[in-house]
């Protein structure tokens, strides 16, 4: 066990592994030992919103809430499933943006799970009940808008009774929680234009289909928060060919003839569910570097703690190099200087890790 310092306030955390290989954080506040209705969130990771500050969706905000509920309440647990992108992964969720931004919104998220053959909501719960029984909670008062996550727990045999979670949706995530809404999800949706992204970002794509041992997967448009304004990105996940092991760059390219500022950020799960909300300062400052450079990628490394694969990872200097392979081939098309040889100070700390 060990214990995690949060914005509302200091919880304690234990890792828990099911019997089918699935991986999560109980990260609880108070007594909770033989309690009846512990005020709980069952949530899935989302490295995007949670560890970049991405706003295409709702997931850290609503796992801020669920912390300050939590905090409110004086007790409460949450349940922090390692099952990225709906429990399909990295990958599939990158495509999924890719494929629904591709549509023009014809489709949505669930539609495009189904095209590659997913269930719209593959998630599985059996880990909580594992969690609830071995730290003897009886029954959840369960934050969530997500009747089949409800439906779900239930059939896992874990005993609660459903509270909504309101959120304050953006234009930026409109078009998500829309499709959410369609899918049965308990949301307050005012009519709200949607944030549309330029074409220009395509530039911020390589769009070539190998590195070394990674394989581009697949590019689409993210806004991310940056010094409490939105900046648009182009996100592009690779996927390693020893299994489980993801990337994403995020490339900005607004000034093409700028020179690139390029890092490598590693998003650790502790540190990102104790920074809740909030990029942690590193991350936060390459961001603005870039943005106010208007150039520039990061290749940015969910890192589960080895938890999730038993695989050897890639390593840095694989990393390295898929980062500068990508902006090469970006400055390429964009017609400068290699930044090998003109990024200076900021390309020696391209490994920093
Ligand atoms: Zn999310």
């Amino acid at each position: 066990m060990e214990q995690i310092g949060t914005r509302w306030g200091r919880f304690s955390t234990r890792i828990f592994r099911g019997d089918d290989g699935a991986c999560g954080l109980a990260i609880w506040h108070g007594g909770l030992t033989g309690a009846e209705s512990v005020l709980g969130r069952v949530h899935s990771s989302c490295f995007t919103s949670e560890g970049l500050a991405a706003v295409d969706c709702d997931c850290a905000e609503q796992l801020d809430l669920a912390f300050q509920a939590i905090a409110v309440r004086g007790s409460g647990i949450v349940f922090y499933l390692l099952q990225e992108g709906r429990g399909a992964g990295l990958a599939s969720k990158a495509r999924d943006r890719m494929v629904v931004q591709q549509s023009g919104g014809a489709i949505d998220t669930f539609d495009a799970y189904r095209r590659f053959g997913l269930a719209p909501d593959p998630r599985r719960y059996e880990l909580v009940a594992k969690m609830c029984a071995e730290l003897d909670i009886r029954s959840l008062d369960l934050l969530t808008n997500n009747p089949a996550k409800i439906q779900g727990l239930k059939v896992a045999g874990v005993r609660i009774r459903p509270m909504r979670l309101a959120g304050t949706p953006s234009r930026y995530n409109a078009d998500y929680l829309r499709a959410k809404v369609r899918h049965g999800h308990s949301l307050d949706l005012p009519r709200m234009e949607v944030a549309e992204s330029s074409k220009d970002l395509e530039r911020g794509d390589p769009g070539i289909g190998r590195f070394g041992r990674f394989l581009r997967v697949a590019s689409y448009n993210a806004p991310i928060l940056v010094n409490r304004e939105i900046a648009w990105f182009r996100a592009t996940a690779y996927s390693h060919d020893s299994d489980g092991h993801e990337r994403l760059i995020l490339s900005h390219c607004a000034n093409p003839s700028a020179v690139p500022v390029l890092r490598v950020f590693r998003d650790r799960v502790f540190e990102r569910v104790a920074k809740s909300a909030k990029p942690s300062r590193e991350y936060s400052d390459a961001m603005q570097r870039i943005v106010s450079r208007g150039a520039g990628s990061i290749l940015a490394i969910p890192d589960d703690g080895a938890w999730l694969s038993s695989t050897r990872p890639p390593t840095p200097s694989e990393d390295a190099t898929l980062l500068q392979s990508h902006a090469e081939a970006l400055t390429n098309l964009t017609n400068i200087d290699s930044p090998r040889r003109c990024a200076g100070p900021d390309f020696a700390h391209l490994c920093r890790v």
